[in-house]
């Protein structure tokens, strides 16, 4: 079998790239070990997909070189693909500012990549194991369960390493590897804490008390919602901090932002001396995080009235609310973690075309690349984008 492009993976990045080459006139063959496309589009955003944010900026993205995605961000931006989804007849929602959702199912994402793919005359074929890549002189060669196929370029879009279950490998690290190039150390991001012992039982006491939070690690700061779970904490802010956090750090959580809780509570001292701490934090927390907190600090007497309070046990109780000290134990790792963190060095890479430098018949895109979105739509944004400026060059 010949083909002028064949893509390894059928995820977001390589059914946009197939799709794109086929249209450029090319001969296209996508190939994934999986038995479905799109399994993680499928599962994203609660099922619903949140396929881009209209906000994306290249400040979005980690990488260890932070210019590699302006180049492809900028050629194809969210409006490409909200235009794209809306010629499909996709529907979709506005969540939170710039997040867009399918407003029915993520099963429309891969439907509208599987429709441009048959479109474009790119074939697909699932349930195929490559054992092998190699070049041959100017072109490659794929070892595979159905046979050795030729291809002018392979494109390499086979994802990070999250959820194993569903058909996560190390495959493309292994052939950047194997042609030479650095791949930098992967670990889970965008997955949420495991607590240690005693606390992992106060948070699962909690399980499922949402309160809006600033999470920070080292410089990095996150305003959004955090989740008690029976295993530790998540929500959006704990898997945004997740990506920056270092194994052994501590995070630093404001449980009440935008609240000076030192000034506030020696306010109520004056104006309501009667009042308990406990009425305090029922007016400002759910209650039964009003109530774990009293059980955690148990140098507190429910009977004792604000008035009895001296400033410095109220400075006290101002760390315990604006600045949470937490160590987390560790993350639920690569079972849960959205994305891989990490990836094959970009300096080895074209930012136009996606090609090794040296090799333009080989390219990697989408996640397998050391270029990894925050949470809220930009993992995909970058998958598209990277996508259709492979696919268009190739
Ligand atoms: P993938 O989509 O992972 O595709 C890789 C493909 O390669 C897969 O089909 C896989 O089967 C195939 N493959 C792997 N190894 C081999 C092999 N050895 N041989 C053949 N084929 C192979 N991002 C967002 O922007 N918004 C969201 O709402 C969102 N929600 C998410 C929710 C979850 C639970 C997870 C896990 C991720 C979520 N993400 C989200 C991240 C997003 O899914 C990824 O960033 C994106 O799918 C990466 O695209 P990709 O094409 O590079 O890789």
């Amino acid at each position: 079998m010949i083909y002028d492009v064949v893509v390894i993976g059928a995820g977001a990045a390589g059914l946009m790239c197939a799709a794109q080459a086929g249209y450029a006139g090319k001969r296209v063959l996508v190939l994934d070990h999986a038995n479905k496309a799109g399994k993680k589009i499928l599962m994203s955003g609660g099922g619903r997909c949140n396929f881009t944010n209209l906000g994306t900026t290249p400040q979005h993205f980690y990488s260890s070189n932070p210019y590699f995605c302006i180049s492809a961000l900028k050629r194809y931006r969210p409006e490409h693909f909200v235009e794209l989804v809306e010629r499909h007849g996709v529907e979709h929602v506005e969540k939170t500012p710039g997040q867009l959702f399918c407003a029915t199912s993520a099963k429309e994402i891969v439907r509208t990549l599987l429709t441009e793919c048959e479109w474009a005359g790119a074939e697909i074929k699932l349930s195929t194991q490559i054992t092998r890549v190699e070049q041959q002189g100017n072109a490659m060669r794929l070892s595979t369960s159905i046979g050795k196929i030729d291809a002018g370029v392979v494109v390499v879009a086979s994802g990070g390493l999250s959820i194993p279950s569903m058909g996560a490998t190390g495959f493309g690290y292994d052939i950047a590897r194997q042609f030479g190039l650095e791949v930098f150390d992967t670990r889970p991001g965008l997955v949420p804490f495991t607590l240690s012992d005693t606390w992992k039982a106060r948070a699962a006491s909690l399980s499922g008390v949402s309160v809006p939070v600033v999470a920070s690690a080292g410089s990095r700061r996150f305003v959004d919602p955090m989740l008690f779970t029976h295993r530790g904490l998540s929500g959006p802010a704990m898997l945004q901090v997740s990506s920056v956090w270092q194994p052994g750090e501590s995070l630093t959580v404001d449980l009440l932002p935008g609240e000076d809780v030192a000034e506030s509570l020696r306010e109520a001292r004056q104006a309501t001396p009667k009042r308990q701490l406990s009425t305090w934090l029922t007016e400002r927390f759910p209650k039964r995080l009003a109530q774990a907190l009293l059980e955690w600090y148990p140098d507190h007497d429910p009977a004792r009235p604000l008035a009895q309070y001296a400033n410095q046990a109220l400075d006290e109780w101002a760390g315990r609310l604006n600045a949470w000290q937490l160590k987390p134990a560790g993350t639920e790792g690569w079972r849960t973690a959205e994305v891989t963190m990490g990836g094959v060095n970009t300096d080895a890479l074209s930012s136009k075309t996606f090609e090794v430098k040296g090799l333009p018949q080989l390219r990697f895109i989408g996640e397998v690349v050391d270029v990894t979105g925050e949470l809220g739509g930009y993992n995909f944004q970058w998958a598209w984008a990277s996508g259709v400026a492979c696919g268009q060059s190739c």
